[in-house]
């Protein structure tokens, strides 16, 4: 992890606030190390995995360093998919938030050609899209790339194996001599060292190793999850997992306070441990931990640097973390003191070559975690309220309530069971879900098969085949194979018509 700071990079000011809102706390390593690169006007060749922030890497310095009173297209950012040239779209939004007119327009393969013809007419600093339907504007005449600053290749080697390679090609030949250009993707394929060393003349590259480390005493596992189930499948895992203190590891500073109160609320002793703490809220927090007041501290990576604290038998890794150097410190937070620890990492399906990356990293596998089925959850649960009620049972003042409640049964001519019915459905309306009554749902919870090309109506390439060697394998499941023109077809991609 880096000690540098988001001040430090000569970010642009209103930038700048725009990050401090979102609530990052550092730079992520590519950013780090990309940032001032990029502003120097530098061309750029990132290699880092998924989830590195390779978006903020480029669009935080990029935007600093566009003319804000032009409305014309400064910036063109590639992305082989419809969901990731929003994805994009949206941060670069919430990373100009503070500019007076700013536009950004994404456009994609897919959408109807009038909003995107409209919105180039009315103007946009920043363009992102799809490759094939950026060449249609390219074209057609819409799009013209005459003021463009920068241009970036975004996820290149995933654009290449959807076979876009031809029509990135031919964008870039399109952009002015002097646009600054980079080119992110985790792997480099020679198809894409070549582009690279076409077009991104004396480019600076920045790497993002993953660096080997074994994690003794450390079992590792894995919970795929969509991202909008994550708080019910920790929830889940903080319910079976027999725990001592956990930590759980998220992106922000925000989010460890917006997930604390999720979890206090569901009845967990928990804290958030952030570099919005001073020192001293720090160490008593970490000593809260230690003591056993509280059982859950949910930690962003800085804040909980070094942190030891022998009573840790689980690290729930609730967000992925930057590189594999961040998750070898994040899972060495437990198992300390020779004892045994539990490492639980929740993947969404886009953070799924996450898992090949950290076992090579940590030179272990990671095994699938099973969330409970909603049987054996109902079962423990009922269990649970059973070893409650008989330690209350031994309780010396059950005589006394028992004889009360002997009194109310006769008087009334009932059945005293019935009573200690009553009495259970009386305590699950002041404290609900203490009584197992309703039997939960099953999470539904993606495979880790590995991505396919989107159905985004992209066309395919005149020439080449969409698919390579490079296709992510899942780690623990047979891939179910690679995209092929038949796969594709079948996902509803019109092919594009062959050149007389
Ligand atoms: P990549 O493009 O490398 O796959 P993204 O740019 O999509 O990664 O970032 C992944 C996630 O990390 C996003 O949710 C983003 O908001 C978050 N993120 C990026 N940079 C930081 C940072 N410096 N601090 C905290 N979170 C960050
Ligand atoms: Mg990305």
């Amino acid at each position: 992890m880096s000690e540098i700071r988001f001040v430090d990079l000569g970010l642009d000011s209103a930038v700048l606030d725009a990050v401090s809102t979102v609530g990052y706390e550092t730079p992520s390593p590519i950013q780090a190390q990309a940032i001032p690169i990029l502003l120097e006007g530098h061309n750029l060749l990132g290699i880092a995995q998924t989830g590195t922030g390779k978006t903020a890497a480029f669009a935080l310095p990029l935007l600093s360093r566009i003319d804000r009173d032009v409305c014309e297209p400064q910036i063109l950012v590639l992305t082989p998919t419809r969901e990731l040239a929003i994805q994009v779209a949206e941060a670069f939004s919430t990373y100009a938030r503070q500019f007076r007119n700013f536009q950004v327009l994404p456009i994609y393969g897919g959408q109807d050609f009038v909003p995107q013809l409209k919105g180039l007419k009315r103007g946009a600093q920043v363009i992102v899209g799809t490759p094939g339907r950026m060449l249609d504007h390219l074209r057609k005449g819409s799009l013209k790339l005459s003021t463009l600053k920068a241009l970036v290749l975004d996820e290149a080697d995933e654009m290449l194996r959807m076979g876009f390679i031809d029509d990135i090609e031919a964008i870039l030949a399109a952009t002015p001599k002097d646009c600054q250009r980079a080119l992110f993707s985790a792997t480099m394929p020679p198809p894409i060292r070549k582009v690279a060393e076409t077009y991104l003349k004396n480019a600076k590259e920045v790497r993002i190793e993953s660096q080997t480390r074994t994690v003794e005493r450390i079992a590792q596992f894995v919970l795929p999850v969509f991202a909008e189930r994550k708080l019910d499948a920790l929830t889940r895992v903080l319910e079976v997992e027999p725990f001592d203190a956990t930590i759980i590891f998220v992106r922000t500073k925000a989010e460890t306070t917006v997930l604390a109160e999720k979890l206090a609320a569901r009845g967990h002793a928990v804290a958030p441990l952030n570099g919005d703490l001073n020192q001293r809220q720090r160490e008593q927090t970490v000593e809260d931990l230690r003591r056993g007041k509280k059982d859950i501290v949910v930690a962003t990576d800085v804040a909980a640097r070094g942190l030891d604290v022998p009573r840790i038998t689980h690290v729930i890794n609730y967000d992925v973390p930057y590189d594999s150097e961040a998750y070898i410190h994040r899972v060495g937070r437990t198992g300390r003191a020779g004892r045994d620890g539990k490492a639980i990492l929740l993947v969404t399906p886009r953070e799924r070559s996450w898992l090949r990356t950290l076992e090579r990293a940590t030179n272990s596998p990671m095994t699938a975690y099973e969330l409970p089925s909603p049987a054996e959850l109902q079962q423990m649960r009922e269990q649970q309220f059973e070893a409650q009620l008989l330690a209350f049972a031994e309780d010396g003042k059950v005589a006394k309530a028992l004889a009360l409640l002997d009194g109310i049964a006769e008087r009334n001519n009932l059945d005293p069971g019935l009573l200690a019915g009553a009495l259970a459905c009386w305590l699950e309306s002041a404290q609900p879900g203490v009584m197992p009554m309703e039997q939960p749902q099953a999470l539904p919870t993606p495979s880790t098969e590995p991505r396919r090309p989107r159905p985004d109506g992209e066309r395919k390439p005149r020439h080449g085949k969409p698919g390579g060697k490079n296709f992510k394998k899942a780690p623990f499941k047979k891939s179910k194979g690679k995209p092929s023109a038949a796969g594709a077809k079948k996902f509803g991609d019109k092919p594009r018509a062959a050149k007389p």
